[in-house]
């Protein structure tokens, strides 16, 4: 599996791109705003995604997909149904967070734990992973050994638990009892910030000791 990482939104939420060497069938997740910086990049990667995916329903994570998946055509899987309340007030998170209004939607699939999503050759697995969303999914590629984590866990942190529904207990059980077994060579693509590995978090992450 390849990826590309482009940071969208003044959040400087990491979109990821990934695509199946073999057939170059892509998928675009969490395209959270800056619609033509994504497409201006894909056009110089030569990549035509199919598929958009959601690990949850924050503003900065999904702003762009009414329009990407016009613009390509693509179908929008996740995240998990729990989160369509998020989707629902995206008008409303637009005006909380001061930026241009998101035009709401509603996905092509909702996730569920133990769903499987084929991006050419490359399978991700659906894990339910809630805390900082009640609907949050992540997608691992079992086989490449990469975790797309969303705004769980991050190298050195966690994610936030004082927006709506968040909670906190929630998320630790989610990282301990979900993640962490995946591995501790498991690399992480974060919502936002740099790539670890959940080997490293478990060691030196503060909120896992
Ligand atoms: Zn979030």
């Amino acid at each position: 599996m390849k990826y590309h990482i482009i940071p969208v939104t003044v959040f400087t939420q990491n979109c990821s791109v990934i695509w199946c060497e073999a057939t170059y069938e892509a998928a675009l997740i969490d395209s959270g705003g800056d619609a033509g910086k994504i497409i201006k990049k894909l056009q110089q990667l030569n990549i035509v995604p199919t598929k958009i995916l959601l690990t949850h329903g924050h503003l900065d994570h999904v702003g762009a997909v009414a329009e990407l998946a016009v613009h390509y055509q693509a179908s929008i899987f996740g995240p998990q149904k729990q989160d369509a309340f998020l989707l629902e007030e995206l008008p409303m998170q637009s005006r909380m967070f001061g930026l241009e209004e998101c035009v709401p939607f509603t996905p092509d699939h909702w996730l569920e734990e133990g769903d499987n999503i084929q991006v050419g050759e490359i399978k991700l697995e659906i894990l339910h992973t809630p805390g900082h969303t009640p609907g949050h999914i992540v997608f691992f590629d079992r086989m490449g050994r990469l975790l797309i984590s969303g705004d769980v866990i991050f190298h050195g942190g966690v994610g936030r638990t004082d927006f709506p529904r968040g909670n906190h207990q929630d998320l630790i059980l989610s990282i301990k009892n979900k993640l962490l077994p995946l591995g501790d060579d498991v690399i992480f693509i974060p919502g936002h910030g740099s790539l670890s590995t959940l080997g490293h978090e478990r060691t030196n992450n503060p909120f896992l000791q």
